[in-house]
């Protein structure tokens, strides 16, 4: 019989470092729930259709990345790659768009992508993400990136870099989308590059080849063919974030490469992190309801890596906080003493004491061990002479020193003495 192990580009959370998951996890959402985005949760997957139109036929997402399969009733589903189209398809079909506006929502949750897998890459990987839907306005745009940044800045990380763009809209974008395809078939460029300049053009700025970057010098950039209303919208949101002391680096190559992505564009990188530096990225998704079936709903989202947020703050030599271990660390010497102390246990833990106990009817010695290696403050040790007394032994693990407490004392005791 072999053993297994876990899928490629895989790989499982445990103790300790899992506590860092839960850590980012809680850092990014708490800043959302502070400005009244509600918690949504979709499931883990959906109808293909769904992210073929609500991602993009073009993207590397839907021609490659996508985990399809083909129900024994013949449907046929994705594992979900990404957030927006599923909370945008269970907003529309909850009508929470026809409510107050914006609806602004949360979530946390795996996602899987096949691609190939190295440091910060993974199949399967964690997000939260945050969409707020209905409203065009710049100061909810401005939001969205504050929070992001607040969220990093919670976590103490000081190397996040935002990168911020505009992408315009459909009054500007078709023009400038025929002039960049223009200067794109001019260069020397690969079979597979070439047929990105017709289906999706602004995605071959992206392009991370040295040899396709040269060549890009002198292309033609959206943000010298804005739009009054776009330029005056970007202006307004970079004049937010200035205001609210944000950093952000103009960057006129940042696109996201659908049609349906509009005017804000933003990506926060972590220089720490090799080539997979991109810690998050959002943008204004104005088309996107429209492309799956529903009403015009201008929105804006983002959606942030929390696998890559963890190697970020490894590369910065941050350890959140350690999670509450023991304090109380409960070794019975006996059976009735065994009944007792867990009851002690589970008294200590209903009145809000993280304590724990020696199991396995381990001796004396290996008991005191467990209790020390527990990380707790206090052992509390019983034998048969004790629980005659209606007593139990306080030990300080620190300062080694013991006291002997009435067992209906114990709470109140380690209670006063943690402070
Ligand atoms: P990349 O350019 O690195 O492939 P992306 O543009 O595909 O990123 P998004 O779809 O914008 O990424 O997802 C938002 C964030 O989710 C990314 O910034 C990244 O932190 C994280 N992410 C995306 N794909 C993966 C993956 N395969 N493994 C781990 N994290 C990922
Ligand atoms: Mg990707």
């Amino acid at each position: 019989m072999t053993t297994f192990s876990a899928p490629k580009g895989t790989y499982d959370l445990t103790p300790p470092e899992s506590e860092t998951f839960l850590a980012v996890r809680e850092a990014i959402s708490a800043p959302l729930r502070r400005a009244g985005y509600g918690y949504i949760e979709t499931p883990g997957f959906e109808h293909v259709e769904l992210f073929s139109r609500g991602v993009g036929e073009s993207t590397d997402i839907v021609t490659k990345e996508m985990y399809t399969l083909t129900t024994k009733g013949g449907t046929e589903l994705a594992l979900r790659p990404e957030g927006t189209a599923s909370v945008l398809r269970a907003a529309l079909q909850r009508n929470l768009h026809r409510g107050a506006l914006p609806v602004k929502l949360w979530y946390s949750g795996s996602y899987y992508r096949y691609e190939r897998p190295q440091a910060g890459r993974y199949r399967h990987f964690s997000q939260v993400g945050a969409e707020a839907m209905g409203t065009e306005d710049p100061a909810l745009d401005a939001e969205l990136v504050l929070l992001a940044v607040d969220a990093y800045r919670a976590l103490g990380l000081r190397e996040v870099r935002l990168l911020l763009n505009s992408l315009g809209d459909q009054e500007c974008r078709p023009k400038y989308r025929s002039a960049l395809q223009e200067f794109l078939r001019g260069l020397d460029l690969d079979e597979d590059t070439r047929r990105r300049i017709e289906i999706n053009p602004l995605r071959v700025l992206d392009d991370k080849r040295e040899a396709v970057q040269r060549q890009l010098a002198d292309a033609p950039m959206m943000r010298d063919h804005l739009c009054e209303a776009c330029k005056s919208y970007h202006e307004q949101v970079r004049d937010l974030l200035t205001a609210a002391g944000a950093e952000f680096e103009d960057d006129p190559r940042l696109v996201r490469g659908l049609d349906y992505y509009t005017r804000t564009t933003f990506e926060f990188v972590h220089d720490g992190l090799g080539s997979q530096s991109a810690v998050g990225g959002g943008g204004r998704y104005d088309g996107l309801s429209e492309m799956i079936g529903g009403p015009p709903l201008p929105s804006v989202g983002w959606a942030l890596g929390v696998d890559r947020t963890v190697l970020a703050l490894r590369a910065e030599g941050i350890a959140p906080e350690a999670p509450a271990r023991a304090e109380v660390f409960a070794v019975p010497l006996g059976e009735e003493a065994r009944r007792t102390l867990f009851g002690v246990v589970t008294e200590l833990r209903r009145a809000g004491i993280a304590a724990d106990f020696a199991y396995g009817g381990k001796g004396m010695k290996n008991a005191m061990k467990s209790a020390n290696r527990s990380g707790a403050r206090f052992a509390v040790i019983a034998g048969e002479r004790d629980l005659e007394q209606r007593t139990v032994q306080l030990k300080d693990l620190e300062s080694g020193g013991q006291t002997e407490v009435e067992l209906d004392a114990v709470v109140e005791t380690v209670r006063r003495r943690l402070g």
